[in-house]
């Protein structure tokens, strides 16, 4: 039985929604992050009950003990994901139940209760149901949703806890580049790794982003946009950025490379990417790649092009890495063409003005 049978979801109504000139001015303007829709939905899960008491409420603060397990100890998970205006007027989710099948993996990896992947599909089609009038109408823009599990049970121990609190919120977000992507430089970090074999690497819990923020500011301190994190067994095999996952173009081979699964989270992107690559007659190769491939391939000029892809800003072009031995540019600096076609094919399907292929897209 699915989650969505066992339970039916109590729907109270915000009171005081935004009035329609408030949200257009945030919608006219939305950035990232910083703004939210009218609603909310809350599950509880208890053990010995299991989830319960699913609700669409006001988005509003949380009230916890100052106890609360997550923190201190850190089990939480969440998820992040867009819906869309469709070409023709509806909205639509892309790869939702890849998101839902993540969030079970990133569950069992912190020891908490697995949310039944329709559960949380339906979950994210009650928030945009009743928000989805804050999704912005601009190319390239979204509704960001945000689902997320936390330990709420008030205790010190450490244990698993036997209460979390799961919930989604929504935030219309900007398209990531207006003018068009621009090109980045990447910060290569020596002295810092964010995920070791055994470790959470593939899980998406904030611990992971929490050890991030301070490379991601080294990063910064050095004119570089992200991160890149080398492995943690031989500090020389490329894993991921902060928050991207990597690819390199060799041209001439048709072929593109990225690091293979395992201590780096797989990403929904990521795998889009790799079935387009193979639609344009590329050949997709996952394995172990080092930062000295990095280096003397775009020397010689084989690496034609390096680019970033995630949830947030679709596909990013690198045209820099910077790391202590030296700078590595590739491709002149330049956005390259396999990259920006694979951009163009992916907001096609996305935003609904190119044909859906591969099934990705679900209406809600
Ligand atoms: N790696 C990390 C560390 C991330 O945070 C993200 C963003 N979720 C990605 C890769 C890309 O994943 P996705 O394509 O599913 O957004």
């Amino acid at each position: 039985m699915s989650g969505a049978d066992l339970l039916g979801f109590e729907i109270r109504p915000n009171p005081k929604p935004a009035t329609d000139e408030e949200r257009a001015a945030i919608l006219a303007d939305p950035g990232f992050g910083k703004t939210f829709t009218d609603h909310m939905v809350t599950i509880k899960w208890t053990e010995g009950i299991g989830w319960h008491s699913a609700t669409v409420q006001p988005y509003g603060p949380l009230s916890l003990s100052p106890a609360t397990a997550v923190l201190h100890y850190a089990q939480e998970i969440f998820e992040g994901m867009k819906a869309y205006h469709a070409a023709d007027g509806g909205v639509t989710l892309f790869r939702a139940r890849e998101n839902a099948r993540r969030f079970v993996e990133s569950a069992r990896r912190m020891a908490m209760p697995e949310m039944p992947e329709e559960l949380f599909l339906e979950s994210l089609e009650q928030l945009v149901g009743i928000d989805r009038k804050w999704i912005p109408g601009d190319a390239e823009t979204s509704l960001y949703l945000r689902p997320f599990m936390f330990a709420s049970e008030a205790f010190l121990g450490v244990r698993p806890a036997k209460e979390y609190l799961y919930c989604v919120i929504a935030s219309p977000a900007a398209a990531y580049f207006k003018a068009g992507p621009k090109p980045i430089s990447v910060w290569v970090s020596e002295e810092y790794t964010r995920a070791a074999p055994g470790g959470t690497g593939a899980a998406k819990c904030g611990g992971n982003y929490a050890t991030s923020l301070l490379p991601q500011a080294e990063a910064i301190e050095r004119g570089c946009e992200q991160v890149v994190f080398l492995d943690a067994v031989h500090r020389k095999y490329v894993d991921e950025l902060g928050g991207m996952n990597v690819f390199f173009v060799y041209d001439a081979d048709r072929t593109v490379v990225t690091p293979e699964l395992g201590t780096i989270l797989p990403g929904i992107t990521r795998d889009a990417v790799a079935t387009l690559a193979r639609d344009f007659g590329y050949e997709f190769v996952e394995r172990a790649y080092s930062i000295d491939e990095w280096r003397a391939d775009a020397a010689d000029g084989t690496l034609t092009e390096v680019f970033a892809c995630g949830t947030a800003a679709v596909i990013t072009p690198i045209g820099m890495a910077k790391g202590r031995n030296g700078d590595i540019e590739v491709g002149g600096g330049k956005a390259g063409e396999l990259t920006m076609r694979l951009r163009q094919a992916l907001l096609d399907v996305q935003h609904g003005t190119g044909p859906d292929r591969h099934g990705w897209i679900t209406r809600v």
